[in-house]
């Protein structure tokens, strides 16, 4: 049952409670009152009459009585007046109406009052009035007044006090129900609305009911929930983030070490046959009694024998990476150095690489030959992005960050955020496709042509880069240039 309607009733049954009892209260009051009026009334006129009889007895009789309660009788035709005998037989006329045979002629002066219905079933109040005669016989007044006025002025009562209650419940339930409406019904509706948004996942938007009483601050309640709802999923969805960026990180490493004791088992195996099949291929381009295409087959064993040693080399660079002799050392240089080893072959492909180099020592602790390494492998991707040359920017910045790893561990105490240099390289070559953005650290994945690629370059300077104590990450579009961010930590500037 909706609540207005529950305060509707519990109103009407309330005004109906109250108007009843005082209802019948005011009709009991009123009901005596006019009652004890009228006896009043009638007892001082019975006793005027019955004194008059009194004296008139004597000269005129019971004639001259009759004469004077028939002029009596005129008066008011709700009031009887007979003369009657209380020793009258039983079915005399001029018997009383109530049996008041022990009433004598020496109760003179007093008057006795009985109710009762008479002949007609109508309620009447006598009243008798014993006078004292010369005669034998014991006579009185008999005085009757009918109810029926008072019947009538109750019925009457009680229908005025039916429709008094019935309108005043009409006009406070009318009342009642507007105001429950607009400040019960209707917020309550918007604030039940809310909680079902909300259970259904919706948690924008407010209710800003902007009401100072329980409502108001329900609401208000409802709004702060909402919103607190909406932080902390922001913030599950953001360590969920983070945690699966450590994750993956972490597979990742673990997958470099694995492949790195396969590739460095691998290499280890194939040097000795390789140099073997280099030397006796040198042997036969050098045998003189040899053809000319016996001599350049040799030559071309021996080309595909460096091919397989320098890959082999890269392979035990990636597999047995030293750890990094590590010395403060300033970006600036390291840059500007490795920048103008790779210039001429930059010069060939047509690119241009800019540096804004810093007025001021960039300084982080790291190995300077491993950090070469890492910028070369990150400028020859660059170079190679674009075929018809173009442009590859360096810049240096500082910023204060956690470790990717770091942002999961919600439960302990957050690390403190730490200074760390980021070198950006960046190119507007090719790009990299998102399937294969997830893919670019793996060891050996590639997609340039044989001869071109390893697939190890990134694979060693993600390596290099974790060894150091910082993280690399790279953000592409197809056909919109790469970026590769390298995070250092910054060492102590002098
Ligand atoms: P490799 O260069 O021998 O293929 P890497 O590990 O250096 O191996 O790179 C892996 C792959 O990542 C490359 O084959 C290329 O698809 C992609 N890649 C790396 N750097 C870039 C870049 N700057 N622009 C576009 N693709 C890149």
């Amino acid at each position: 049952m909706k609540l207005y309607i529950k305060l509707f009733l519990i109103v009407f049954i309330g005004i109906l409670a109250i108007s009843g009892l005082s209802g019948i209260l005011q009709i009991r009051r009123e009901t005596q009152f006019f009652k004890a009026e009228s006896q009043r009334a009638a007892i001082i006129l019975g006793q005027v009459l019955a004194d008059e009889i009194s004296n008139e007895w004597d000269d005129g009789g019971i004639a001259k009585v009759r004469e004077i309660l028939s002029k009596a009788g005129n008066a008011d035709p709700k009031v009887r007046f007979r003369w009657v005998w209380f020793d009258a037989a039983q079915d005399a006329a001029d018997r009383p109406e109530v049996d008041v045979s022990q009433l004598l002629a020496n109760h003179a002066g007093s008057v006795h009052v009985f109710e009762k219905p008479d002949a007609s079933g109508e309620m009447r109040i006598y009243y008798y009035f014993p006078i004292l005669l010369s005669t034998a016989r014991h006579g009185g007044l008999e005085l009757s007044q009918s109810l029926s006025s008072i019947t009538q002025y109750t019925r009457n009562t009680l229908v005025y006090y039916v429709i008094m209650s019935f309108l005043l419940i009409l006009a406070i339930g009318s009342i009642l129900a507007m105001g429950s409406f607009w400040l019960l019904a209707k917020p309550l509706h918007r604030v039940i609305q809310r909680t079902r948004e909300i259970h259904s996942g919706k948690l924008e938007g407010r209710l800003n009911l902007h009401r100072r009483d329980e409502i108001g601050e329900l609401a208000t309640s409802i709004d702060k929930m909402s919103e607190q709802i909406l932080r902390n999923r922001a913030k599950l969805q953001e360590e969920t983030k983070a945690r699966i960026e450590a994750l993956e990180q972490l597979r990742h490493a673990d997958r470099l070490r694995s492949v790195g004791r396969l590739a460095s088992g691998i290499a280890h195996e194939l040097g000795t046959p390789i140099n073997v099949i280099s030397g006796r291929a040198g042997l036969i381009a050098t045998d003189e009694a040899a053809s000319a295409e016996i001599v350049g087959s040799a030559e071309t064993i021996r080309g595909q024998c460096r091919r397989m040693t320098s890959i082999i080399r890269q392979l035990l660079d990636f597999a047995r990476r030293a750890t990094p002799k590590s010395a403060p050392c300033d970006l600036n240089q390291i840059i500007a150095q490795t920048a103008m080893l790779i210039k001429p072959l930059a010069r060939k492909r047509r690119v241009k690489i800019e540096y804004g180099q810093k007025d001021h020592p960039v300084i982080v602790q790291a190995d300077p030959a491993q950090l070469e390494q890492v910028l070369t492998n990150l400028l020859t991707n660059a170079m190679q992005a674009m075929p018809d040359g173009g442009e590859v920017r360096v810049d240096v910045s500082a910023i204060q960050a956690l470790r990717p790893e770091q942002h999961q561990e919600t439960d302990q105490p957050q690390e403190k955020e730490k200074k760390y240099h980021v070198i950006r390289v960046q190119d507007d070559g090719i790009g990299i496709t998102p399937e294969d953005l997830n893919h670019i650290f793996d060891p050996f994945f590639t997609t340039k042509d044989t001869g071109e690629g390893t697939g190890l370059g990134l694979s060693i300077v993600y390596g290099i880069v974790q060894e150091h104590g910082g993280w690399i990450e790279a953000t592409s579009e197809s056909g919109q240039g790469s970026t590769f961010s390298v995070y250092l930590p910054a060492g102590e500037e002098a």
